[in-house]
């Protein structure tokens, strides 16, 4: 389904991301955790596109796959970064012809073993560039053609320390085509509802859906921080998790406690769309469902629905 018909069916979407898994014992694990994750009835799911296409065919693999053997939506993220014009091409042909419907149009990073990469060098320097070939492939069946999203950073992205600049850039995204953004992880929501607002002054009327990751262990908040994303944690959440002493399963109930309440306040406040990054994992995404009061059906065609996750009347 096109994104735009997607986001208007709901007060406020909820979706998953996943990554590709490498080896068939944590494509298992990932299929088990996908099955727990359908029955919360996402909106839709997106898969992860590695640094510089290096997940290229895995990713096409599991849309592929969510596409053919689950109810999901699976949305195809895809990044310009060491890619042709061909390739790109290429890859939109295949996902039209697969009956994909939407896209994640990102720039990417290099990978770490092209250090000296430049991306000016590439066929589209940045993603808005992207976005613009997306929306001039007319290979696709639907006359709207790919619903198309981008990535915002509520805190900023790391490479233009200029804020005001930066929402000039994601404006040139929307313009060049963009339905949706879907924001970097945050733990503050002021940073959320502060983007939001300057997005909403600088003339960017699109859904904006917010990107939500729970903590569920040091080491994951350690990779977090090393992978500088753009996102800190901010010193209640950091008190919280000194306190646990360094137990894994404490340091889970405080992160996902943290990211319940963050959740709450965003549906509270009329958030469009929420997008767990669940790292694969269904744990703390369904014990956040279940403290929200979202209902969750056993049936995908059941008539258990919930007030919350509900189409609009
Ligand atoms: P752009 O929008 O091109 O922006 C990149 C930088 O260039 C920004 O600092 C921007 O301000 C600046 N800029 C933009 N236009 C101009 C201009 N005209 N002149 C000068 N500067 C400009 N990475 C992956 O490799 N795979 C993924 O699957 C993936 N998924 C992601 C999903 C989400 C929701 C998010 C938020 C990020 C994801 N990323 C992924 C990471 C992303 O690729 C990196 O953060 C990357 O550095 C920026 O990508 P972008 O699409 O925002 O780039």
């Amino acid at each position: 389904m096109h994104i735009r018909d997607i986001l208007e069916q709901r007060t406020t979407s909820f979706s998953f991301e996943f990554f590709p898994p490498k080896t068939p014992a944590s494509s298992d694990a990932l299929f088990r955790s996908i099955a727990e994750l359908e029955r919360l009835r996402p909106s839709f799911v997106s898969v992860t596109y590695g640094a510089g296409g290096s997940t290229r065919q895995l990713t096409h693999d599991l849309v592929m796959r969510l596409k053919t053997e689950t109810s999901l939506d699976p949305i195809p993220h895809l990044t310009c970064v060491c890619h042709d014009a061909a390739e790109i091409e290429g890859l939109l042909d295949r996902y039209a012809s697969a009956g994909i419907s939407n896209i994640l149009a990102l720039r990417g990073d290099p990978p770490i073993d092209r250090p000296d990469h430049r991306h000016e060098d590439d066929a589209y320097t940045f993603a808005s560039e992207l976005v613009e070939a997306i929306r001039s492939h007319n290979g696709h069946p639907d006359a709207r053609g790919f619903g198309i999203g981008v990535a915002g950073f509520p805190e900023g992205h790391p490479e233009c320390p200029d804020r005001t600049l930066e929402i000039e850039h994601l404006k040139t995204k929307v313009d060049a085509g963009a339905d949706y953004i879907c924001t970097q992880l945050f733990f503050e929501n002021r940073d959320f509802f502060d983007f939001v607002e300057r997005c909403r002054l600088a003339g960017i009327d699109i859904p904006i859906i917010a990107g939500i990751m729970p903590v569920t262990s040091l080491a994951g908040m350690k990779r977090m921080s090393s992978l500088a994303l753009g996102a800190r944690f901010p010193a209640p959440l950091l008190r919280a998790v000194d306190r646990t002493n360094g137990s894994n399963e404490a340091v889970a109930r405080v992160g996902t406690h943290w990211a319940t309440e963050q959740c709450r306040q965003l549906i509270d406040s009329g958030v469009e769309g929420i997008h767990f990054y669940t790292l694969n994992k269904s744990t703390a995404t369904r014990d956040i469902f279940a403290s929200l009061g979202v209902e969750t059906s056993s049936q995908i065609d059941g008539s258990t629905r919930t007030t919350t996750n509900e189409p609009a009347a």
